[in-house]
């Protein structure tokens, strides 16, 4: 059989070169480092962890993260059995001895004998003799390759930045304050002239926020990251708000156009808006807030807007050096790129974000893309009830461009609980009590982890039964 060609040996095409090659697929592998370096990677190691050591939470029962790691293990993966072999005390988590992780994936895919490792950088798109290539080269692509995919891509669907306003879980927002209205009562295509949801400022709280932002502890910017183009309408609320206290009144938070049907005679002094950011309607992302200030400062200060208090977020906000595609419009729904299906991606520039969920999918991309050389073109992806199938449904289908939301909306995401298909879960417990607050939560999540690891084993067991034979 001709090779799966992979480009990238970090966290995605270690696992990719892996389930391919476990698939019985032969793999080259294509690693640009050590000829050829990053502004993060500090080694010559496959799989090398960039920054923390940490693959966060390893509880499979309430954490979406736990899920993924469990559902990794269940199909074999590489990452997991080397993370886990290389473990380091660090309470609920999973942390790794960082060297001694990367050495044995390293290890583990040299020794493979459907695998070789090739140390090349590839500068451009892959030969038109390469008929399953994946590219996983993470969010520091290397120049002349990003250059080549953006040629294919378009300029407007390759980002180098992304510019992150946080996510909220839309329950734990209080509606008796909030309210949903869009500005204008306007409706665009697809829209119902209530597809915000508002939380009114009074003068005080307005005046209180921004000493709170001006005041906040920001994450500095790393020398390579320095050069952060602020454009495209990202600039981060903090610097808006070192331009003018009134500046944000008249961007983001500008209060017009907008009537508080809980309060209907007084005029909100700002109002902060918060969209819809995935089809299932359970994710709401706080319009404009981009923002470098610390995660912990973020909680504190975003839960002093009114409506926020008991905010929970899927994720907080950011501005970082980040390659990734625009991949809900680019790739199908098994992460082949729909102009040249022959491409696939994998890993963070894809859209995810994080060690985990990029092993992941390239976990996926491999099996995928393993299952098609094998003449079992249908492989089904995992459905999107388990922590796979929700990952892979954020990236390739189960984003919503809004109205005003413009081209970039799209921005990378770690797994949590907001993309799964929300489940009431059990509403008593066994002595037949009224469930309430964090233990409603917690017999919420455990709902949630049950139904995915039971549909992920049905889905293994019928997606990779052509491999098997
Ligand atoms: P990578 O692991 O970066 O792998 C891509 C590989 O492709 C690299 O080995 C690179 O050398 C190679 N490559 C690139 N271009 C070419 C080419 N043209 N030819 C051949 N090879 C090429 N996530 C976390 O969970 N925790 C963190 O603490 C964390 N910190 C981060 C810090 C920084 C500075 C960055 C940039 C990201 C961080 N991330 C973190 C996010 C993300 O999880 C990691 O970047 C992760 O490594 C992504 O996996 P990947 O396989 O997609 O890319």
């Amino acid at each position: 059989k001709a090779p799966i060609h992979i480009v990238g040996g970090g966290l995605a095409g270690s696992e990719a070169a892996w389930q391919a090659a476990q698939a019985g697929v032969p793999v080259v592998l294509h690693e640009m480092r050590p000829h050829r370096g990053t502004e993060a990677h500090r080694t010559d190691g496959l799989a090398e962890l960039v920054c923390s050591n940490s693959f966060r939470s390893d509880d499979a029962e309430t954490s979406a993260i736990g899920l993924l790691h469990a559902e990794m293990r269940r199909l074999g993966s590489l990452i997991m059995t080397c993370a886990d072999a290389h473990q380091v005390p660090a309470g609920g988590a999973l942390a790794v001895d960082r060297e001694g992780f990367s050495a044995a994936v390293t290890a583990a895919l040299a020794a493979h004998p459907l695998i070789e490792v090739r140390r090349e950088e590839i500068t451009g798109l892959p030969p038109v003799d390469w008929e399953s290539v994946i590219l996983a080269t993470g969010p520091l692509t290397s120049p002349p390759l990003a250059e080549a995919i953006k040629a294919l891509t378009g300029e407007a669907d390759l980002a180098f930045f992304d510019a992150i306003a946080p996510i909220v879980h839309r329950d734990s927002i209080d509606m008796d304050v909030a309210w949903f209205q869009s500005r204008y009562d306007k409706a665009g295509p697809g829209g119902s002239g209530a597809d915000y949801i508002n939380c009114p400022l009074d003068r005080d709280q307005y005046e209180a926020f921004i000493d709170g932002l001006l005041a906040g502890d920001k994450t500095p910017f790393k020398d390579w990251e320095a050069a952060t183009p602020y454009f495209d309408g990202c600039l981060p609320i903090e610097v808006m708000a070192e331009r003018g206290r009134q500046t944000l009144r008249h961007g983001p938070m500008k209060p017009f156009g907008l009537t508080n049907p809980h309060n209907p005679t007084v005029k909100a002094y700002a109002i902060v808006q918060l969209r819809q950011d995935n089809k299932l309607g359970t994710l709401f992302n706080m319009v404009g807030f981009q923002t470098k200030l610390k995660h912990a400062e973020q909680i504190r200060l975003f839960r002093t807007i009114p409506g926020l208090e008991g905010a929970e977020f899927a994720r907080l906000g950011g501005l970082h050096r980040n390659t990734f595609l625009n991949s809900p419009k680019l790739l199908d729904g098994v992460l082949r790129l729909k102009v040249d299906p022959r491409l696939r991606f994998a890993g963070q520039i894809t859209g995810c974000e994080g060690y985990v969920e990029s092993a992941a999918i390239g976990g996926l991309a491999g099996r995928f893309a393993a299952a098609e050389r094998l003449g079992d073109a249908a492989a089904p992806p995992p459905p999107p009830t388990t922590a796979h199938g929700a990952l892979l449904n954020h990236i390739t289908g189960g984003h919503i461009e809004t109205i005003d939301a413009g081209p970039r909306s799209f921005q990378p995401m770690n797994v949590n609980f907001g993309l799964f298909p929300p489940l009431a879960g059990p509403t008593r417990n066994e002595q037949g009590e009224r469930l309430r607050g964090p233990a409603k939560s917690i017999a919420k999540k455990r709902a949630l982890c049950g139904r995915a690891l039971s549909d992920f084993d049905g889905w293994r067991a019928g997606a990779f039964k052509a491999a098997a034979e």
